[in-house]
This record gives C-alpha cells, structure tokens and sequence, in this order.
C-alpha cells in the first residue's frame, strides 16, 4: 500500500477547531483529537491550555514537556511549579490566569529507544499548524494581558524576528490573530531551571512578571 502525506505547508489544525458557540470544553474535547501536524503521532495526548475562561491574564508557553505530555496538563513539571512561585513573589495569582502552550503536543527525540525523551524546539511550520488553537483560546477567554513565555512563544505570537532578550520586561501592543492584544514578554521558566546562575535568572522572572502585574492593577 503506498501511503501519501500532506506536505509540511498543509500542517494545520483549522479543520479539527470547533465551529460556531463553542467553549474551552468543547475546544479542549476537540483538540484530543487533533492531526493537523505529525506531532501528535508520537505524543501520548493533546496538552490542552488549563484554567478559568474568565482569566485576566494568559500565560503562553513553548510545548508541553514529558510531565505535562504524561499527565495531560500543562506546566505541571519543575518549571510549572516554579512558574507558580514566581507568579505569586511578584504579585499574580496563578489561581486567576490561564496557562497554554502555542504547541499542544510533546515534540521529543531519543537517544536509543527506552531511553529518557529529550525535548526538541517544534519548527515554525509545527508552531503555525497549532496556531489555530491557541487564537480560540484567546477568542474566547479575552485576557487583557498575555504573558509570553520563551522564545517560541514569542515567534508563535509575534512573528520570526522576535527576540526575547530586546523586549522581556515591557509592555507591548500587537494585533494577535485579529485582536488588540498586550502583552509581556520574558523567559520561559525552564531556561531558569538550566540557567548556570539560577538566582539571577529567577529574580530575572520575577521582575518581568511584576511589570505584568503592574500592567493589570
Ligand atoms: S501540535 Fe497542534 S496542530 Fe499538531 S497535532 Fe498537535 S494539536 Fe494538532
């Protein structure tokens, strides 16, 4: 049998997105079955975005790591649970945001099969494919900021020339897939976690998320 596959600037998840009223429970049910890029095919399950459709705040990450890809959820490993603490040291309550990826499956490499899964950048295409999702979400929550976590999420939001090193910390004012949008950008927690000097790079954090927090008051 021979089989066909889409090519690569086919990638997207447009057609598995949910028409018409919908909610993030109808998008979170939808997106569980989600082949609009070949990540899914190795991923255990769809990482969907986690928190209140009412959140003021939406933090956007890179992809979900192998914690997040076994239990479901998103930021539930080290960084997550640093994630919370620098929120909450630097005035956000984590309780009150809404926490997504801009890819929503496990992109990984291994060494030798049975061995630990090493985490791979997704590529602009994979980061495109998975757009749609993420612009539903922020169709039907309508954060007044969002956080941008990393540099992939930056590309993913604001095009291929983001840097995050130029811009964490500030406020800036973008349409995001048709909509007014503000946001802050700064590192993704888990450069803290492998950062040679950790303190700095967390207090770096902190400080970014409190311009966020004074952007809300
Ligand atoms: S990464 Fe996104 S576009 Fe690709 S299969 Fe998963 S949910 Fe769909």
């Amino acid at each position: 049998m021979v089989t066909t596959r889409a090519p690569e600037d086919a990638y997207t998840a447009e057609p598995f997105v949910p028409e018409g009223p919908r909610d993030l429970t109808a998008l979170r049910k939808a997106a569980a079955d989600c082949h609009g890029c070949p990540l899914h095919r190795d991923a255990t399950q769809t990482v969907f975005g986690a928190g209140s459709a009412h959140a003021r705040v939406m933090l956007v990450g890179e992809q979900p790591g192998d914690q997040e890809d076994r239990q479901g959820k998103p930021f539930v490993g080290p960084a997550g649970k640093l994630l919370d603490r620098a929120l909450e040291e630097a005035g956000l309550d984590p309780a009150d945001a809404y926490i997504t990826n801009a890819v929503k499956h496990f992109k990984f490499t291994r060494a030798e099969p049975r061995k630990r899964r090493i985490h791979k950048a997704p590529s602009l295409r994979e980061m495109t494919a998975c757009g749609p999702w993420l612009a539903a979400e922020l169709a039907l929550v309508e954060p007044e900021l969002i956080v941008v976590l990393g540099a992939t999420a930056g590309k993913a939001l604001l095009g291929s020339s983001f840097r995050v090193t130029q811009v964490r910390g500030t406020v800036l004012e973008e349409e995001i897939h048709g909509r007014p949008e503000r946001l802050v950008p700064t590192v993704h927690p888990s450069s803290v976690l492998r950062s040679d000097d950790r303190e700095a790079a967390y207090q770096g954090l902190v400080s970014d998320l409190a311009v966020a927090a004074r952007a809300l008051s």
